[in-house]
């Protein structure tokens, strides 16, 4: 009899219960935040991810995530039926630039506000784009490379096509490099885009390359995953720390390989100050507040838009404890693991 009370319980417990907290979610005023992220591949989307969540939560409102794994259709998909859970609020790493404007449009028509984060949506006129200054970290890759390197061969890995981040960064190495190709300075010899970022095809380049005898100075890599593809081939071809590569995003791989020398830097971009602000404003604009704190805008092609703009930082191994190790952003032990 005890036994059959226990089970009735946990019976109880287990599907009533939920049901009736489901149905107070459904039915409170609380706000609702819905977070689609384009993809979970590179390590820092986890800690977007969980930042986000976690402010959300934080500051009292629900958030529902959902992760489109690099497909445009599976995002639009998600973003509806994030639509049908009653979200105040969209918040939208876009797979792809143009294509995830009729998500935004879907949105919109219901009246929800749209966060574009990270990455811009184009041509959609969102309520708000949060980033780190794009451009700035291609400033930043292009002048470590110049400031190592008198003069020379350059390789560029671009990231996906499909991101307007992409687009970003060329600008920014580009301010930093043109006068010096056209006075002969460097030489670039291939400029590459890597479909989805991905680091298979980055190594793929790099080592065609080196098999063709190419001799090349430095690579400019869209990000740490694609430096992690180039800096395989390099050391396939024993050319690992004498080839200048730079990247960013501050992966720990990213950052082991500054401090061991194969990698030159890589710009760290603090994912917890761009989640707390989302978090923050996405509270705000649920409840229809004015966003402070917005002082510039950015052209997504047909609208400006509101722009916050956080700034990245350069990292080598004369600033990495001061920076990424300081603020917690990977402990100095697991950096350093390779180091004797
Ligand atoms: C982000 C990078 C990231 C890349 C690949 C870009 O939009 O800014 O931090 O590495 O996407 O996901």
């Amino acid at each position: 009899v005890v036994l059959i009370l226990q089970v009735v319980d946990i019976i109880r417990t287990t599907y009533f219960n939920n049901n009736a907290s489901q149905e107070v979610e459904g039915h409170s005023n609380q706000i609702k935040i819905g977070f689609s992220l384009g993809t979970l591949k590179e390590e820092r989307w986890i800690k977007d991810r969980d930042i986000v969540m976690a402010k959300v939560k934080e500051l009292g409102a629900n958030i529902v995530v959902l992760n489109a794994n690099n497909d445009d259709q599976d995002q639009l998909k998600q973003v509806k039926s994030l639509l049908t859970q009653n979200i105040d609020v969209l918040i939208i790493v876009p797979n792809d630039l143009n294509k995830a404007a009729d998500a935004v449009e879907l949105a919109k028509k219901q009246g929800v506000k749209v966060i574009s984060y990270d990455r811009l949506v184009r041509n959609s006129g969102v309520d708000l784009y949060i980033s780190f200054d794009n451009t700035k970290v291609g400033e930043l890759m292009a002048q470590a490379v110049v400031d190592n390197l008198p003069e020379g061969n350059l390789l560029i890995i671009n990231g996906a096509t499909s991101d307007n981040n992409t687009i970003q960064i060329k600008e920014g190495y580009d301010k930093v490099l043109k006068e010096r190709v056209k006075e002969g300075q460097f030489n670039i010899i291939a400029e590459e885009w890597a479909p989805k970022w991905m680091k298979e095809y980055a190594f793929r380049v790099t080592d065609e390359l080196l098999q063709n005898q190419v001799k090349i100075d430095a690579i400019i890599a869209g990000n740490d995953g694609l430096a992690d593809g180039i800096i395989e081939a390099l050391s396939q071809h024993r050319l690992a720390g004498q080839t200048i590569v730079v990247g960013q995003d501050a992966d720990l791989a990213g950052c082991q390989r500054v401090v061991e020398g194969t990698q030159l830097m890589t710009v760290y971009k603090p994912i917890d100050k761009l989640a707390d602000a989302t978090a923050r404003m996405a509270i705000q604009l649920a409840k229809g507040e004015e966003l402070s704190n917005i002082k510039s805008f950015i052209n997504d092609g047909k609208y400006d838009v509101p722009y916050y703009v956080l700034e990245p930082i350069a990292v080598d191994k004369a600033n990495m404890d001061d920076t990424i190790i300081k603020d917690g952003f990977h402990m100095y032990d697991e950096v350093y693991r390779n180091i004797p």
